[in-house]
């Protein structure tokens, strides 16, 4: 099936099944904001939780705050949002779409990057265990050509970006002979800068009035309480904040489901270190982040790490974990060594000084900071992504399953009476009385036992416990697992157990503790 086909799935599957609906949709909706249902939330509150608790649990040395999203404007001033937090934007003449001109060459790129990759394939496939890639690559006139016109444009835009040349930027895009999908037409406008941030008025009357903004981003929430917190808690260096909520942006190009929002949610974490200390953190926190994506067990392959070609002014170092969704490799966490920047033009703008006395080196100096930036909303769509699948049985029946990880899954078992009378029924209500304090359970005993499987299969409930007649007489149960689809008899005294074992959160964060 095309990556298209199963993308527009996905979407669907996420409506039909209370993961994910269009916001106000009785109204038709409004572009780029979707409401998580039943089952959304919680899987959403599971991811949030998974994070929370490796940041929290598994670092003694990093705390949590929740800051408010309404904030003071010079806030904004100071971060550098109200004069440069800008997206470049271009349009298409004939069909007036609006694009982000920098996404439109990375997706260039991304083609370039494939043709390569294809031919590479047809060789290896050709050549068999004689096939020599390194070689193939170095040699291969077609994949040369395409390389070194991948490597100069790659070079001119990584230029034009840093210089915030907008007029090369299109020309890179004219050069490059990048139509429109839509129209197909190469008639595009000139490249203009445009700001992201949502304002709004705070207080009654028009004079007192003072415009704010919508938090593009939860981390200046965490800078500007960085003394309360390093104070109150007695922190000492290195420690790191954590922080998890809403924020807001007027994206430009709002499309590919809950990848690209106007309101998302971030988990965001700074970590305060020494100055000259940063490269180490640095490093380390990629390694712990990635390894955090990789222990839900969706597909290694799936994950990799791409260096920002424009690092930002106060930035030495900057990266990506991108995800391969079914629309090509995307970014879901991005992990900055963002220097004393934040900190220093808080201390400016705000005439406080904003320093950290170290007792070690007996001197006061402005933090440096590692940050590891990651949206919800994209892990949501990285987990049901990769765990969506459509199946072939062995009596020819199909089915749609979500392997989720079963620490997220929103539901963690079914309990179904096999048929609703024989007292069966109320042998599954005792059953769910029994679990229900400590797992969410579901009750189901409409349809054949196959349907039933089914509707759990698709919202990814690990296990179903099914009450038949044998259980009236030995007080066991069949319990089957979504993956393997077998069952097993065990007797429900040791249900609670087998459980808790399976689902439990430890499994995730025990993945990760190093
Ligand atoms: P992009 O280049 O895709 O616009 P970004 O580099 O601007 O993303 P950051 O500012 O680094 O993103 O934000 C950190 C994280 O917040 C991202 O890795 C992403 O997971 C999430 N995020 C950012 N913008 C959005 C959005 N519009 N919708 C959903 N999640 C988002």
């Amino acid at each position: 099936m095309a990556q298209e086909d199963v993308f527009k799935k996905i979407v669907s599957h996420c409506k039909e099944y209370g993961f994910v609906f269009p916001s106000s949709e009785i109204y038709d909706g409004l572009g780029a904001v979707y409401d998580y249902g039943q089952y959304g939330v919680e899987l959403k509150n599971n991811i949030k939780k998974y994070w929370w608790d490796s940041m929290t649990l598994l670092h003694e040395n990093v705390v949590g705050i929740d800051s408010a999203i309404f904030m003071h404007p010079t806030i904004w001033k100071a971060s550098g949002h109200v004069d440069a937090f800008n997206d470049p934007l271009i349009d298409n003449k004939d069909s007036k779409k609006r694009y982000r001109a920098d996404v439109l060459v990375e997706d260039y790129l991304a083609k370039l990057d494939e043709k390569i990759d294809k031919e590479v394939e047809k060789a290896a496939k050709r050549f068999g265990d004689a096939f020599d890639e390194t070689q193939f690559r170095a040699t291969n006139a077609r994949v040369l050509e395409t390389q070194v016109k991948r490597d100069a444009t790659h070079a001119r835009f990584a230029k034009a970006l840093n210089d915030s040349n907008l007029e090369e930027l299109r020309q890179v895009i004219i050069d490059s002979e990048i139509v429109d999908p839509i129209s197909g037409t190469r008639n595009w406008t000139d490249v203009r800068q445009f700001n992201l941030m949502f304002s709004t008025e705070m207080g009654s009357t028009s004079e007192g009035s003072m415009k704010i903004y919508l938090r593009p981003e939860t981390a200046q929430g965490i800078f500007v309480n960085f003394l309360n917190v390093q104070k109150t808690g007695r922190m000492k260096i290195p420690f790191g904040i954590a922080q998890i909520g809403k924020a807001f942006r007027n994206e430009i190009v709002a499309r590919q489901f809950i990848f690209r929002m106007r309101e998302f949610e971030q988990m965001e974490m700074q970590f305060f270190v020494r100055p000259g200390e940063e490269m180490e953190w640095f490093n380390k926190w990629k390694t712990t982040r990635l390894a955090w994506h990789k222990a839900m067990g969706l597909d290694d392959a799936k994950y990799r790490f791409h260096d920002h070609d424009k690092l930002a002014h106060y930035a030495n170092a900057a990266t990506d974990i991108e995800f391969e969704m079914p629309f090509g490799f995307k970014e879901v966490e991005g992990i900055h060594s963002r220097t004393d920047f934040d900190l220093s033009q808080h201390e400016k703008f705000s005439g406080k000084k904003v320093q950290y006395f170290d007792p070690e080196l007996n001197q006061s100096y402005t933090p440096y900071v590692i940050e590891t930036s990651i949206g919800v909303d994209r892990v949501f769509l990285s987990i049901i992504s990769g765990s969506y699948a459509e199946e072939t049985l062995d009596n020819g029946e199909t089915r749609v399953v979500l392997r989720l990880p079963v620490a997220l899954a929103p539901i963690k078992l079914a309990v179904l009476p096999l048929v609703k009378k024989d007292g069966l029924p109320e042998k599954a209500k005792e059953i769910i009385d029994l679990l229900r304090f400590d797992f969410r359970c579901q009750y189901d005993e409409k349809d054949t036992i196959g349907k039933r499987y089914r509707r759990q299969d698709a919202i990814g409930t690990p296990y179903c416990i099914t009450v038949d007649n044998e259980t009236m007489q030995n007080n066991s149960v069949t319990i089957r697992f979504r993956d393997t689809m077998l069952q097993e008899r065990v007797s429900i005294d040791n249900l609670h157990e087998i459980i808790s074992e399976k689902v439990n959160m430890k499994n995730l964060l025990k993945k990760i503790d190093n």
